[in-house]
């Protein structure tokens, strides 16, 4: 029973990513030998691109002090609370993979972000499917900003994510209401306030409390995932479990 239901149109035309095969490495343009889950990378550089062995945050996958028998719990998600429940990364937003990360978001033709969310399916796939998710929706690109790139990475992160696991992606759920100014730059509460009202569910859709995979490319402060968690929420999502590529450190 399908727990998300576009009214209208079959969510088939939601999204196609680009998933042949490249003969080189999508990083470092090695040869590439064919592995049986066909993903785009190299075996050298898929293993720069994990994550590291630390404890992180339980909620919004910040990096945190290894105290032994404590819950894993960062300064941030102490004092308040971010509208999603948790929050998984592929790794960290340094090295390789924060390259791959920049060059996915001028990457026109999407092989980046589909090789990525193979990556991701592939390591952990495991971990999300033990979560039970219903639908994977992806954090919504302004439509100005998606002509101007000319790719939606996180929309294409969520189609191949979806297809990897065998789950509905609705890439057009959400919508982002203003081209709200850029948060690279902004101080953390200037991130929360910039943001906050930005996006809506669109009205076409119903939700029966499903449990929503939410997807984006990079998670920082966690305010534009927190914002697009609180709408899924209000339009009746259940729980909504945040997956990014890349994790910033420092925030
Ligand atoms: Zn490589
Ligand atoms: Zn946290």
């Amino acid at each position: 029973m399908p727990l998300v239901r576009f009214r209208w149109l079959n969510r088939l035309t939601e999204g196609a990513v680009d998933l042949l095969y490249p003969a080189q490495c999508l990083a470092c343009y090695a040869e590439l030998e064919e592995t049986p889950d066909r993903i785009g990378f190299c075996l050298d550089c898929r293993d720069e691109m994990g994550r590291g062995d630390w404890p992180v945050c339980q909620r919004c996958a910040a990096r945190v002090p290894k105290i032994p028998g404590a819950v894993p719990e960062c300064a941030h998600c102490c004092e308040e609370k971010l509208w999603f429940d948790r929050a998984l990364a592929l790794g960290e937003y340094e090295g390789l993979l924060r390259s791959q990360v920049l060059a996915m978001k001028t990457d026109r033709s999407e092989r980046l972000a589909g090789a990525l969310g193979q990556l991701i399916a592939v390591r952990m796939g495991d971990e999300l499917r033990v979560l039970q998710p219903d639908a994977i929706v992806p954090v919504p690109m302004h439509a100005w900003r998606r002509l101007a790139r000319g790719t939606n990475p996180p929309a294409a992160l969520a189609t191949t994510l979806g297809k990897e696991l065998g789950l509905p992606t609705f890439s057009r759920l959400l919508v982002r209401s203003r081209n709200t100014q850029p948060q690279v730059g902004l101080s953390r509460p200037a991130r929360f306030r910039n943001i906050r009202g930005e996006m809506r569910v669109r009205k076409s859709y119903s939700m029966e409390a499903p449990h929503v995979l939410l997807v984006d490319d990079t998670l920082t402060t966690g305010a534009t995932c927190s914002e697009a968690a609180r709408m899924l929420k209000r339009a009746g999502a259940a729980k909504v479990t945040v997956v990014v590529a890349a994790r910033t450190l420092i925030y």
